[in-house]
């Protein structure tokens, strides 16, 4: 038998066996406790009570661990995958490596929960260079990182990190696990949030952590049942549904992003174009190399806020919002978030619009916004 390729992977991931008379993908299983065996318990039946498992979640960790090439627990966001899985994984002495420019509410997670608790955290940038790994715990890499879309070779990062005994997280929010595999590159663990391209429709929050070690998932299964940050049946459901189109929407996302590229590369009025598609881009060798597609979101920058603002005005098919990977073309001035980027850093994701129309409007917007 050979191999799916990613769209038949994408609309049968984690769908039951096929029975007469019942749906392709089951609808939400609404239950905090269930009915539990009077003498057996709950040894008799997988569910017991809904912080636990839920049988419509356990599709979803299904679809993603067969999209990732592991097994995966899913949380109620990415911050909670991703604390949760800092917090499992780091005890009071040991050190932590995360991006100097990942994504901003983690390094604050950092600087203000796990150095409290004791934990040694070492910043590095995403390309480098990165510290000596001699008694580190974790290195979390986030690759391509949000927002600047820079590349770690992960495979290299990888054999110098198991070489010190470290273990490796990457984040895969950008490239969802079409876009790179990196249990499949060498890494011990994924973590994510499914709130941007992975689910792409803007309607929920979703996380989780993947990994090819049962110990590690046990371990982090444990911690979200003890601190109960997990995902509602009916956002579990939303997100398998969901799930079925990734391949057509990251397809139209990335010819999106290619062409705007482009487009944004002949502009005076656009300085620090970054997309890793580019063949000039600093990432590119790497991220071609290592990344089965590119990414929808690119960034650049326009000046000032005021440049931004005319900008996004003028704009019919860029909506002014944060996030990314969803089904609508979107643009999010990251300094007013309190992020360090500079005033006229823009981070664009693009929908699936038609790729004339959104050339079209970009270009528009872009020569209201110069005047
Ligand atoms: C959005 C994001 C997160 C956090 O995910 P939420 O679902 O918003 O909690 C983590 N990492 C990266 C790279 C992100 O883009």
């Amino acid at each position: 038998m050979t191999a799916d390729h990613d769209g038949t992977r994408c609309v049968r991931a984690g769908l039951p066996e096929p029975e007469p008379g019942e749906p392709f993908l089951p609808g939400p299983v609404f239950a905090a406790p269930y009915h539990l065996d009077p003498w057996m318990g709950p040894a008799a039946a997988p569910n017991g009570y809904g912080r636990a498992d839920n049988p419509t979640r356990r599709l979803l960790e299904a679809a993603i661990g067969e999209l990732e090439g592991g097994d995966c627990r899913v949380f109620a966001s990415g911050q909670a995958a991703i604390t949760g899985l800092l917090l499992t994984v780091l005890r009071p002495g040991d050190t932590v490596v995360l991006p100097s420019d990942g994504y901003f509410p983690v390094r604050t997670f950092a600087t203000d929960t796990l150095a409290g608790v004791g934990v040694r955290v070492l910043f590095a940038p995403t390309v480098g260079p990165y510290p000596d790994f001699d008694g580190v715990r974790l290195v979390l890499v986030e690759t391509p990182a949000n927002p600047g879309l820079d590349v770690v070779d992960v495979p290299a990062l990888v054999g110098r990190a198991r070489a010190a005994g470290a273990l490796v997280a990457v984040d895969n929010t950008t490239a969802t696990p079409l876009g790179q595999r990196p249990l499949d590159l060498g890494a011990d663990l994924v973590v994510a949030s499914g709130t941007k391209a992975l689910t792409g429709h803007s309607d929920l929050l979703l996380g989780y952590v993947a990994s090819r070690s049962a110990e590690l998932l046990t371990a982090v299964a444990g911690w979200r049942t003890a601190t109960g940050a997990v995902l509602g049946a009916f956002d579990a459901w939303l997100a398998h549904r969901s799930l079925g189109t990734l391949d057509l929407r990251l397809a139209r996302q990335t010819a999106n992003a290619q062409a705007l590229a482009r487009l944004l590369a002949t502009r005076p009025d656009v300085t620090g174009l970054r997309w890793p598609g580019l063949p000039d881009d600093p990432a590119y060798p790497v991220a071609s190399a290592q990344m089965r597609r590119m990414p929808g979101v690119l960034c650049f920058d326009l000046g000032d806020a005021d440049r931004v603002g005319r900008f996004l005005d003028a704009a019919r098919l860029v909506a002014a919002a944060t996030s990314f990977g969803g089904l609508h073309t979107s643009a999010d001035r990251r300094a007013q978030w309190g992020d360090d980027t500079a005033p006229g850093f823009l981070r664009l994701s693009c929908g699936v619009e038609d790729t004339a129309d959104l050339v079209a409007d970009v270009t528009a917007a872009l020569d209201v916004a110069h005047r």
